[in-house]
């Protein structure tokens, strides 16, 4: 299969005739080509979208809304195919495609369709005359993202792009084109006005690069790795665009004494390796207290021995492959280097795959003890199925030990005494925290890092107070 650029409502050769393959990290078949897009591809979807800016941003909202439900309907008759495309791009098992990422992402659509409407309309009284605040989108917006959760992060920003009125160029990963071009297919499928979603498939060091400098893209919405994040910062602060940056993270799950342990355990496993560890929000250092280190080990590893690491698409896997071939040698020379710097390997290591996966990106999950907190396996991300443990002996010290990272994304802290759970969830340096839970998220709330994990908050008004301009009109009284 071939994909296009999909650019004023058509799917487009790129300009340069250039493809890349992209590969089946479970078994490293070519799922498709896909175009090497360049500059001129950026700058031919940038003229679409400016074209159609005008009559996008003078629609309604309701009428905008409505449109954002006629995608979700159209995603929703593809719900089988988004989660299918998800696991050949990633690699993820499809049990975990289908009830996160084709879920969230038709949800992502109808979610904004219904909160747009909760907007209200603000006005400031004086004694001698009323301020009106007027909403007005920013322009043609740029979106760049991950692998990770491919259509899930797109629309996380298409949807509230749309819905205040801005027209969209968006990258995807080169690892992961297969579900932006779904979405085409669904926009071709119901008509949807041309040149307001705009999608260039390609590299991020060009097609990115090329988005980011573009003079009239007027916003930049970037999620990935906080190196990445730096560039796209350094190029876009002087042009004075906005910027929203959700970057990476390395996560403290943190296990008080007073916990159930069967269901901290359970718990934290799944923080650590959902997706093979492959999401920022994945709590990969494990605090645990002395009290009762040893037995909640146990049950620790008891839980990730359990985990059927195989064929993403057997319904019975828990953790497919990782991204690439590439990924996964960085994930091993971490596990490499925890064990040079005298980490013990809890578990990890041995598991069997179908010959058909034998060319695949397979990592066990994995459990280090005895690491240093400040260890780099202990501080810098790895991104992958690999979690370090270490232990703690009061409250302070446990939340000391997760504020020694350059990051400050998320972290999750289990107790039997919720008071206590959120008196110290108060004094963790981090964006989003869960006591007695993990990824349990409300979209009406914010979402986003401090420190290295990002500038901005996505997530209900915030999304789109961020795809809107504000404009003050103060009117004197006669
Ligand atoms: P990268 O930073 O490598 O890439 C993210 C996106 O940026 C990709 O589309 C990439 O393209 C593109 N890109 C690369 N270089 C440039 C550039 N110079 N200018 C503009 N765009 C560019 O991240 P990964 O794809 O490896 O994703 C993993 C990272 O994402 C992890 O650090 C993870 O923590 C973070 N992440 C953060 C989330 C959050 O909400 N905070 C959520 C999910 C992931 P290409 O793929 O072609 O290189």
């Amino acid at each position: 299969m071939q994909i296009e650029n999909f650019i004023d409502g058509k799917f487009t050769p790129p300009i340069d005739g250039n493809y890349l393959p992209n590969l089946n990290p479970a078994n490293g078949e070519l799922n498709s080509m896909i175009p090497d897009s360049s500059h001129d591809d950026v700058n031919s979807a940038v003229n679409a979208a400016k074209s159609a800016f005008s009559n996008w941003s003078k629609l309604t909202i309701n009428e905008r809304i409505d449109w954002l439900r006629q995608i979700a309907d159209g995603l929703e008759q593809r719900k089988a195919d988004i989660a299918r495309l998800e696991c050949e791009d990633t690699g993820k098992p499809i049990s975990l495609a289908e009830r996160v990422d084709a879920e969230r992402s038709i949800t992502n659509f109808s979610f904004f369709a219904d909160h747009a409407k909760s907007i209200a309309d603000l006005e400031f009284r004086m004694d001698d005359a009323t301020n009106y605040v007027i909403r007005k989108p920013v322009g043609v917006v740029g979106l760049i993202t991950p692998w990770n959760l491919p259509l899930y992060l797109l629309s996380w920003k298409i949807a509230p792009a749309l819905v205040m009125g801005n027209t969209i160029i968006a990258k995807p990963s080169e690892l992961t084109p297969s579900t932006a071009n779904l979405l085409c297919e669904v926009l071709d499928s119901i008509d949807f006005p041309k040149g307001v979603i705009n999608i260039v498939q390609g590299l991020g060091s060009t097609v990115g690069q090329a988005i980011v400098e573009h003079p009239e893209i007027r916003a930049i919405s970037f999620t990935g790795g906080t190196e990445t994040g730096k560039i796209v910062a350094r190029t876009a602060a002087p042009m004075f665009k906005k910027l929203s940056l959700e970057l990476g993270g390395k996560n403290a799950t943190i296990i008080l004494d007073d916990v159930d342990l069967a269901s901290a355990a359970k718990g934290a496993a799944r923080a650590a390796f959902t997706n093979s560890g492959q999401v920022c929000l994945c709590g990969s250092r494990i605090l645990v207290a002395d009290k009762i280190y040893h037995e909640f080990v146990d049950l620790l590893v008891e839980e990730v021995e359990a985990m059927k690491v195989g064929n993403p698409k057997h319904r019975d896997t828990d953790i497919g492959s990782v991204i690439s071939i590439a990924h996964k040698d960085k994930i091993h020379s971490y596990i490499d280097l925890a064990k040079s710097e005298g980490g013990e390997i809890l578990t990890g290591s041995e598991f069997t795959i179908l010959p058909s996966n034998a060319n695949g990106a397979f990592v066990a999950p994995t459990l280090i003890a005895n690491l240093n907190i400040d260890s780099r396996c202990a501080v810098e991300e790895i991104f992958g199925p690999v979690a370090t443990i270490h232990r703690f002996t009061t409250d302070e010290e446990a939340i000391r030990m997760a504020n020694i990272t350059q990051y400050g994304l998320a972290g999750s802290i289990w107790t039997g005494d919720r008071a206590r759970g959120v008196a110290v969830a108060n004094q963790i340096d981090s964006g989003i925290l869960w006591v007695n839970t993990w990824l349990h998220r409300d979209l009406r709330t914010p979402f986003g890092g401090v420190k290295n994990s990002g500038v901005g908050r996505e997530g209900g008004d915030w999304s789109l107070n961020f795809f809107s301009e504000l404009s003050n009109i103060c009117v004197k009284d006669d």
